[in-house]
């Protein structure tokens, strides 16, 4: 039996196919090592991130400070259940409440959980503070949402391949368009059981779908109007990818969280996940205000893992990152470069249709049918020379480098991408 360190790309590849599910389908390179903006294969190749573990590793792969804060907390304690308190707990939820400005925070471990949370949360403040007759809460989602894998999550996707054979569906959500105002209005005129508007500032895994500039403001005076959750799942386009500390800051060029009306549409619950560990450990989070979360009583929700003390260590270390390495500025100002660089190629190109996104959460959309090989083909050249991306869905390929990246590190990576996309045109 070979070593962990032994082991050739193909020998691990074949090792994963005979021995675990076939629920992914990666591109063909093993990592064994990350640090900061690059990771490394174990034949030692060495290549820059664009994926970022989805917006998890926002901070960069095995940031000193956060793999110091778990050592030191994986040494010392590392789980109670929340049958007894820990002495991080409180500590994490005083530090990201004050962060993001809210008054309570829920502690979960992976994404989907959080969001599962606050659906719960959201079905129980209809009933117990709207009034809504019990059984008959809704949520209105958006097509193309992703919000994770768990069943009721699925039920309100429209992903065939996500969905289909899962069933039965949870019952209770009301699909509208993205992007579409008029379409909420209607939806929240015609029901009046309304619980909350669960949604994406810009749709991630959909091909990082940019609503328009006021999408999220109006979002919100809707809810307030008809006295529904304006529910922000931030999971992915949280913690400073967008060019600001949250997406909904909209284009608030403050550092860290300010609370100006005029640009910030501040949700009633938001849900944080990914990035809010820096990817080196799960942790999310929904939070809330007292009114909102005070639904939830002992007993009434909960997770082993929630809570423990490496993820409130982890976190708060991450979160120290983001504010102390000036994260957000830095996405948004070489988003702007990326995007500006991608669309000079682009005005000469026949390969890539159009660059879209905000702050370094960015995809460009491949000019060919969506059924297609073409984004798979130019991911695996990508990574023959040197970066790492994955199409999203139909002909889409998102990129999304670590937030600690510098410009010179962002031009070198315009040139492979050009360089790449430049051997593909017709
Ligand atoms: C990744 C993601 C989730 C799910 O998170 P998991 O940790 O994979 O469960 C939910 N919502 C959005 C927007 C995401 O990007």
């Amino acid at each position: 039996m070979t070593t962990l360190d032994q082991v050739t790309s193909q020998e691990a590849i074949a090792l994963e196919d005979k021995h675990g599910a076939h629920n992914y389908h990666p591109l063909p390179v093993v990592l064994k090592r990350g640090e900061g903006v690059y990771v490394w294969d174990v034949e030692d190749k060495k290549y820059y991130d664009f994926l970022s573990a989805y917006s998890a590793v926002n901070q960069g792969h095995c940031h000193p400070a956060i793999v110091n804060a778990m050592n030191k907390q994986a040494e010392t304690l590392t789980l109670t259940s929340r049958a007894f308190h820990n002495n991080v707990l409180g500590q994490y939820e005083a530090y990201a409440t004050e962060y993001f400005k809210f008054d309570k925070l829920l502690p979960m471990n992976t994404g989907a959980e959080a969001v599962e949370t606050a659906i719960k949360i959201a079905r129980k403040w209809a009933y117990e503070k709207k009034g809504v007759k019990e059984q008959d809460a809704q949520i209105i989602v958006c097509e193309n949402n992703f919000h994770g894998r768990t069943t009721t999550i699925i039920s309100f996707s429209n992903d065939e391949g996500a969905r289909k054979n899962f069933g039965p569906y949870t019952p209770g959500f009301i699909k509208i368009p993205y992007d579409d105002p008029k379409a909420l209005e209607r939806a929240l005129i015609e029901n009046h059981n309304i619980a909350g508007f669960l949604v994406e500032p810009i749709q991630g895994e959909a091909g990082v779908y940019t609503p328009s500039d006021d999408f999220m403001k109006q979002a919100k005076a809707l809810c307030n109007e008809h006295n529904v959750l304006f529910i922000a799942d931030e999971i992915q386009t949280g913690i400073a990818r967008t060019g600001a500390l949250l997406a909904v800051c909209g284009n608030c060029t403050c550092e860290g969280h300010c609370e100006r009306q005029e640009t910030y549409s501040r949700p009633d619950i938001l849900i944080l996940g990914k990035a809010l560990s820096g990817g080196a450990y799960p942790v999310s989070a929904v939070l809330a205000d007292d009114e909102v979360m005070h639904v939830i009583k002992p007993g009434q929700h909960g997770s082993t893992f929630g809570g423990n003390p490496v993820a409130g260590a982890v976190a708060m270390a991450a979160l120290d990152v983001v504010k102390d390495e000036k994260l957000a500025q830095n996405a948004r100002k070489l988003g702007e470069l990326f995007r500006a660089e991608l669309n000079k190629f682009i005005e000469g190109s026949s390969i890539v249709k159009l660059v879209r996104g905000r702050g370094l959460l960015n995809a460009i959309v491949i000019n060919d049918s969506e059924d297609s090989s073409t984004a798979w083909d130019i991911c695996v050249a990508l990574k023959e020379n040197g970066l790492l991306a994955k199409p999203t869905h139909g002909n889409i390929i998102r990129f999304a480098p670590p937030l600690v990246m510098n410009e010179e590190q962002l031009l070198d990576c315009v040139s492979i991408i050009t360089k790449t996309l430049r051997d593909f045109e017709k």
